[in-house]
């Protein structure tokens, strides 16, 4: 079961990666956990990638796959593993493809929670934040009891600058450019499963249980 999962910022895809890795027993890789990791156990590739993001630095795409390579290589990914944050663009898909390649494996499915860019609009700009205790709530999801100010202590609560409208706008405009070649990319390859995320968090789950409970 050999997993990528893609979907914009509020499209829920940590949500349901949490569900897909308890369900099925395989490993969660994100590009943070994997740089993270291979930084502690101070491998070559680690080193390298962290001469980069100290110096505030993109690291650059040989080696942050060559990361990706030795993590897919690890003993935990035999039975599949579920990639999250990689690749990024398409030179990373062609990459991810020749390395899965030498490494006997395949993709099966590039299952991308999809959800329109209004709905994570109202997902992304809903978050308000007590200013004395630090509570969090969500216009829509989460309401305080009374509004503009905390249940728990009554203070006030606050929009953080990162999700005001302009922000989340141009962060979700940058994803959507990012997104759409390696959508393409991958539609040709005939991997990409869309899976409407605007429907309740069980249901999207239960749609993909669906997709990938072929593949056991
Ligand atoms: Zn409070």
């Amino acid at each position: 079961m050999n997993l990528v999962l893609m979907g914009l910022p509020g499209a829920g895809k940590g949500t349901q990666a949490e569900q897909i890795v308890e369900q099925y027993g395989i490993p969660h890789i994100s590009t943070g956990d994997m740089f993270r990791a291979a930084m502690k156990e101070g491998t070559e590739l680690g080193l390298e990638a962290k001469s980069f993001m100290d110096k505030g630095e993109l690291v650059p795409d040989e080696v942050t796959i060559g990361i990706v390579r030795e993590r897919l290589s690890k003993d935990d990914c035999k039975n599949g593993f579920l990639l999250d944050g990689f690749p990024r663009t398409v030179p990373q898909a062609e990459a991810l493809e020749n390395l899965l390649s030498d490494l006997d494996k395949k993709i099966d499915y590039v299952i991308n929670i999809s959800v329109d860019k209004s709905i994570l609009m109202e997902r992304l700009t809903g978050r308000r934040i007590c200013k004395d205790c630090g509570s969090t709530y969500h216009l829509v999801f989460n309401p305080p009891a009374k509004e503009g100010n905390c249940d728990k202590c009554g203070g006030e609560l606050y929009q953080r600058a990162d999700d005001n409208a302009e922000t989340v706008q141009n962060r979700l405009d940058v994803n959507i450019k990012q997104q759409e070649p390696l959508l393409t990319f991958y539609e040709t390859k005939g991997y990409l499963r869309s899976i409407d995320g605007q429907q309740d968090i069980k249901k999207v789950f239960a749609v993909i249980k669906q997709l990938v409970g072929d593949l056991r």
